[in-house]
């Protein structure tokens, strides 16, 4: 028999094709439909060996804590009350937040209650947040040169102008800032937003030090912008915890710091956080409209946290990402500094590394992946890109387990070399 339905199944497929759902989203979305994959693999370039990746900055495949992660889901399952089975509102789950206001207060300069936290679905949860909360279209949001692209995904998202700001390798440059700002306000443009990624840097591994940070905070004020601080990398430092932040420095006044889970525990977890003035927590709690945040990822990372597991990994990690960095780092100095710059970070997972003159980023990046390794191209991370040779790539060590990177790294200079000698992919 035939279903009543087929006619009108077949009469809204007619108009729902592509063109009509281009046509259907808002000015902004369909401005930004066109934007490319940054991440994309090189076209017509087959790997000759499986790939290994030097462009993925998650942590360590090798190195997850999953008896512990178990463990802690199991403990939540077979708790008798639903709680983790049913909406949860608000700023988000209190013994998470509680957990957070006390490492904060120990390990961050200042004393903070768990009403300075805000929980999301991730730091790129939070940042979209507070952009859809303070920034009207055709406002302007600065930025440091390179930055971490998916950020400005949602910046551009709600419409707001992005002015890329210099950096050099101590950070973001205050005197290029400074000019942007007094050009900006020459051409009436509101600026509502610094964002920063203040402590070793997606890509560049830069920190800012205090000076640069007083600086920021002194500029901030008279111009009354909201800095906004990405401190996705902060606790994976190598030697020492930087002595303060941006936070600390403005007693939060102005400040907003996002902080996540990702890089020091795992990405999947989709748990970060908005720290920042009560005040400017209440706003954004009244401004999120969906049904609250993933409680049975919330309460599993409670009984995690609870048993004192982060502390110890994150301890762990610390020791292995820096063992990478200077194997990374050491490999690249002895065999290829004829042809290659960068700096060694004190923290995080990135090299962010400048090809000498006549090297072109893509031709690494294509000869790399033939070799079956992949690599970032540097422009992928500057806001005002145009695709070409660019002279920077970035490389990641974090996820490769620690018995392949060498091999990675090994396969990368074969490539680096090939382009050298005329024979790119
Ligand atoms: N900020 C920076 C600087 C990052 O590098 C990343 C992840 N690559 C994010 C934010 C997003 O992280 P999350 O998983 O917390 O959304």
């Amino acid at each position: 028999m035939k279903d009543q339905s087929e006619p009108i199944k077949e009469r809204l497929s007619q108009v729902w094709n592509k063109d009509q759902w281009l046509q259907s989203a808002n000015a902004i979305t369909r401005k930004r439909a066109g934007a490319g994959n940054l991440w994309a693999s090189p076209d017509g370039i087959e790997p000759r060996k499986e790939l290994l990746y030097l462009s993925v900055g998650i942590p360590d495949s090798d190195e997850l804590p999953r008896a512990e992660l178990n463990e802690a889901m199991k403990d939540v399952m077979h708790r008798n009350d639903d709680t983790s089975l049913r909406y949860g509102f608000g700023p988000g789950y209190y013994p998470v937040r509680k957990y957070l206001a006390e490492t904060y207060s120990r390990e961050r300069g200042f004393a903070v209650t768990p009403d300075w936290f805000m929980l999301f679905n991730g730091s790129s949860g939070a940042i979209d947040q507070i952009a859809r909360c303070l920034v009207d279209p055709g406002e302007v949001i600065l930025c440091e040169t390179p930055t971490y692209m998916g950020s400005l995904a949602n910046f551009y998202g709600v419409g707001a102008e992005v002015c890329p700001v210099t950096m050099d390798q101590d950070g973001l440059s205050i005197s290029d800032l400074k000019q942007k700002v007094q050009a900006l306000k020459g051409q009436g443009k509101t600026i509502k937003l610094l964002y920063t990624i203040s402590t070793f840097h997606n890509p560049t591994g830069t920190a800012l030090n205090t000076q640069r940070k007083m600086a920021l905070l002194d500029l901030a004020e008279r111009e009354k912008f909201v800095i906004l601080d990405d401190d996705a990398y902060g606790d994976l430092y190598y030697e020492a915890r930087p002595s303060d932040t941006l936070s600390s420095l403005s007693g939060g006044h102005g400040v907003l710091t996002v902080g996540t889970f990702s890089k020091v525990l795992a990405t999947g977890i989709r748990i970060g956080w908005i720290h920042a003035h009560p005040d400017a927590i209440n706003l954004f709690t009244r401004m999120k409209f969906d049904m609250g945040q993933n409680q049975m990822a919330l309460h599993m990372m409670g009984r995690f946290l609870e048993k004192g597991h982060l502390e110890s990994h994150v301890e762990k990690m610390r020791v292995l990402y820096k063992k990478k960095m200077i194997l990374a780092a050491d490999f690249l100095s002895e065999n290829l500094s004829d042809h290659i710059e960068f700096n060694r970070p004190s923290g995080g997972f990135y090299l962010w590394v400048k090809l000498k003159p006549g090297l072109s980023a893509r031709s690494v990046w294509r000869t790399a992946t033939q070799e079956g390794v992949a690599v970032n191209q540097g422009y992928t991370f500057i806001p005002d890109y145009r695709q070409g040779d660019g002279e920077y790539i970035r490389i990641a060590f974090s996820w490769t387990p620690m018995y392949q990177l060498e091999e990675a790294l090994d396969r990368l200079k074969t490539a680096i070399l090939r382009v050298v000698n005329g024979k790119a992919a």
